[in-house]
Order: structure tokens, then sequence, then C-alpha cells
């Protein structure tokens, strides 16, 4: 049994194909593929458990010769691969040629139609073009939530800041002293948990007003603005700062060697280095559900997976 262009279910049989005509709760019913264009009236019954043919089709009065099928066939394959694989459509043509005598190719569209037929069974997924312009407006509210309908970008991820950053990294890249006064800010991380504040404070009256606004954004997602009072609000995402000054004390590991395997997972995932803004983020959602399922696996008490090779290494 297959799935058709249009993804309707499809079942071949001694040579001829039938599209799903309605199913109770024991036999599915089938009728010819060619009930509208040759008003064919062939039908047959399959076991709803089994999928055994259990009334054999009755007289086709379509008309059909051996090929049609293998096309149609040909057909299916290419919306699948569409749908399912990355390949480009280049390689989706050639991989379902291969299969194919030269009557039945002879007989297809040329390739340069079939993979126009790649690209818009592709783009039905609903996907909207990906922006040219760093200031776009805004992004697409199906790629704002998880798989689950969850939040998924937070509010610091807005086209306010993409621009912003995008200023600051010019910077960053060609003056070396303002790419070192910008470690120090992301030194503050080592210091003893309870001098952060201190020394950010201490780091915000020396490096002046260049870096007014990367200290704002620093104190209201990192620290904490300050009150009237002296005292500090609750910051937007609360960093754990005594793991790397303990890291540190205790020589263990602070560099990112543990991430580097799931580097190579990202990088798998995308399979290339310059994905469009929102296939990026379709793919983090994707990713973000896989991690959940993991998560749920390993709460359910399913050992996680251990890991061999270099364990040794990063203790
Ligand atoms: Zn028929």
């Amino acid at each position: 049994m297959n799935g058709t262009t249009k993804q309707k279910p499809c079942l071949n049989f001694n040579g001829y194909s039938y599209i799903k005509d309605r199913s109770t709760n024991k036999k599915t019913y089938w009728r010819c593929v060619n009930y509208l264009r040759d008003r064919c009236h062939s039908r047959l019954h399959t076991c709803i458990i089994t999928n055994d043919v259990i009334k054999p089709p009755t007289k086709h009065t379509c008309t059909t010769d051996g090929s049609s099928l293998e096309v149609r066939k040909f057909n299916e394959e290419i919306a699948h691969r569409a749908r399912n694989t990355q390949e480009i459509p280049g390689v989706i043509v050639t991989n379902c040629y291969k299969a194919l005598s030269d009557q039945r190719i002879a007989r297809l569209p040329i390739r340069d139609n079939i993979k126009r037929r790649i690209r818009m069974v592709r783009q039905n997924k609903n996907i909207v073009n990906a922006p040219n312009d760093p200031n776009f407006t805004s992004i697409p509210t199906s790629l704002t939530k998880t798989v689950r309908d969850d939040m998924f970008l937070r509010c610091d991820t807005g086209p306010g800041m993409s621009s912003k950053a995008l200023g600051y990294q010019n910077k960053y890249e060609n003056e070396p002293e303002f790419s070192h006064n910008i470690h120090k800010i992301a030194a503050l991380v080592f210091l003893k948990p309870d001098d952060v504040v201190k020394g950010f404070e201490d780091l915000s009256v020396d490096l002046g007003d260049e870096y007014q606004a990367v200290f704002d954004y620093i104190e209201e997602t990192y620290i904490g603005r300050l009150r009237a009072n002296h005292t500090r609000r609750k910051p937007l995402f609360i960093i754990d700062f005594c793991k790397m000054f303990h890291r540190t004390t205790e020589s263990l590991m602070r560099t990112n060697n543990s991430a580097e395997a799931y580097h190579r997972r990202i990088n798998s995932i995308f399979q290339c280095s310059h994905p469009t803004l929102w296939v990026f983020l379709q793919k983090l959602i994707d990713e973000q559900n896989a991690t959940h399922t993991d998560v749920v696996h390993i709460k359910s008490g399913q050992a996680p997976k251990s890991k061999k090779k270099n364990e040794r290494f990063e203790k």
C-alpha cells in the first residue's frame, strides 16, 4: 500500500491501482484509480486488520497498460522523497529514474518539469519566504511555538535585537580594543558569585558610554535593574554564577568539550552552513521536540545513553 501524490491511500494489485473509497470496522473498500477518467467501476475489498484482499476486483472497463502503474509508482516515489528527504531535486529524479526502463522514461515529463514539481511539493509545507532584509518586521507565528504549542522564541529575540547585534558584530571583529573589553564583560562569570554585581558596576563605570547599550542589555537580562532603594530587580534570565567560579577553583572542565558532540549533531541536522532564518528556526523547533522526547524517556526511568569514547578525558 502506498500514498498518491496527494497523499491519499493507494493500493496496487495485479497491475491495477486502487484508491481508498471508504472503510468500515471490518473492511476497506477500494475503487479503480480510473474511476473518473474512464468511468471504470472495478472495486475490491480488503480486510482492515490483515490488509489481505478478501473480495477480488470486479472487471475493469478502463484502458490501462503495464507502464502506467510503473509511472504512478515513480510519481509516488518522487513525492515521498520530496517530503521526507533533504535531497536536492536533481538527485531525487536521478534516483527515481534508476528503476525505470527506456519505454517508461520516454513517457515521463522532462527532467526540469519533475524538478519543478518537487519544489512545489516542498513549498506546500506553508513555510513563508525567508526575509532578505536584516530589519525584517516579524517572524511567522508558526515559528514562535514549539511542536507542543509552548512558547519557543523568547522576548529578547525580537527584530530589534537582530539589527543591534549585527552592528556590534562588525565592531567586535574589526576593533581589538572593543572586543577585548567585551571579553572583560564575559569574564564576569569567573568572579566569586557575591562579587559579580560589584564587578559589573565597576566595569560599567570604567568602560564608558560607548558600551552603554551592551551594559543595559546585560543588566536587564542577567543582573537585574537597580531599584531606587539600591536593591536589584529579578533579571530576565538567572545565571547560576556559582558554577563557573567553582569549576575554576576545583580545576573542573571549563571548556565546551562536552558540547562538541552536540555541535556535530546540529551540523548533521542542518546539512548546510547557511540555512535561511526560517529553515534555521524550523530545525531548532524540530530539535527541541527531539530533546523533549529524550527528557520524557529519562524521566520515565530509562537510563540515558552512556558515552563510550573520551569519557575519562572529561573527568
Ligand atoms: Zn479500472
